[in-house]
């Protein structure tokens, strides 16, 4: 990023520079990155999809500059279930439900803690939530307000995702072929990309289940898991590339990586024509510079 520069509001039509809202990132981890590298950054908004409440509201309400931090607080799990005892993952980020009705506590109590989406995790790995208290989960996410973001890894669990009426999948799957009829059936959900965190196996599995998603009329947006592996804070370049790879371009692919939910916050100015590959929004991003939204 160059210094920051101050555009009136001419200067969208001029013929040489591009102006286009800023990176959001859907899927970040703000505890386990130098947050403050995302001042002047590119990327103006972030979403947390786990962490521990407090710390979370106290970073939101005061966000790095130039930068919206919206979270989803704790991760909601079956007992002894992901991410518990991980390294990385503070006790107070987890929270074990013990049944559909705990569920249903725990899911208005993180409403009531300013969440703006619900993190529910089923690892095949590790214990599982079991369907009674998945579907409590989503239920009162919806009660709320709020959509109900499944991480789902492990034979089956895309499939228990969609038949609960999740919104969205925190990583586009990567443990398994999503059968086409669990596509169909979940195409209107939203998936989180986060396919530069794989290794090369892995991400040919979740960049087939994305090209297949997208025919299938899903909606994918980008997402990083940033603070899953040496990334740090701002734009991930092979993020935005890997997106590309699965057959996002155009529009579609500056929809997918750009644009807050309300439109707002600072736009992104860079010499030359509109970027219509990721190539090319990779190295339209590394010359933009914020400029300051006109004022209303
Ligand atoms: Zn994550």
């Amino acid at each position: 990023m160059a210094d920051l520069v101050a555009a009136g509001p001419g200067t969208t039509g001029s013929a040489d520079l591009t102006v286009l809202p800023g990176v959001v990132d859907h899927h970040v981890h703000l505890g386990l990155v130098d947050r403050d590298l995302f001042a002047g950054s590119p990327v103006v908004e972030v979403h947390d999809l786990g962490w521990v409440p407090e710390q979370i509201a106290a970073w939101a309400s005061a966000p790095p500059t130039g930068v919206r931090v919206r979270y989803a607080g704790r991760f909601h799990t079956a007992p002894g279930g992901y991410p518990t005892g991980r390294s990385w993952a503070p006790v107070e980020a987890v929270r074990p439900i013990a049944d559909a009705e705990d569920a249903r506590a725990a899911a208005h109590v993180a409403a009531a803690q300013g969440a703006s989406r619900i993190k529910i995790v089923l690892h095949a790995g590790m214990p599982l939530l079991g369907d009674a208290e998945l579907d409590a989960l989503v239920y009162a996410a919806h009660e709320a307000g709020l959509p109900a973001v499944v991480h789902a890894e492990g034979p089956g669990q895309v499939a228990r995702a969609v038949a609960a009426g999740a919104d969205m999948l925190a990583h586009a799957p990567w443990t398994e072929r999503v059968p086409d009829a669990v596509l169909a059936a979940g195409a209107r959900m939203t998936w989180i990309s986060t396919l530069a965190i794989h290794g090369p196996a892995e991400r040919a599995v979740a960049i087939d289940n994305v090209r297949r998603f997208l025919a299938a009329g899903g909606r994918v947006v980008h997402g990083t898991d940033l603070g899953n592996g040496p990334a740090p804070a701002g734009v991930v370049a092979d993020e935005i590339r890997a997106l590309g790879e699965a057959g996002l371009a155009g529009e579609e692919l500056l929809a997918a990586v750009l644009a807050p939910e309300d439109g707002s916050g600072p736009r992104l100015a860079a010499p030359g024509p509109r970027p219509r590959d990721a190539e090319e929004l990779v190295k339209w991003l590394e010359t933009s510079v914020r400029v300051e939204a006109e004022a209303p």
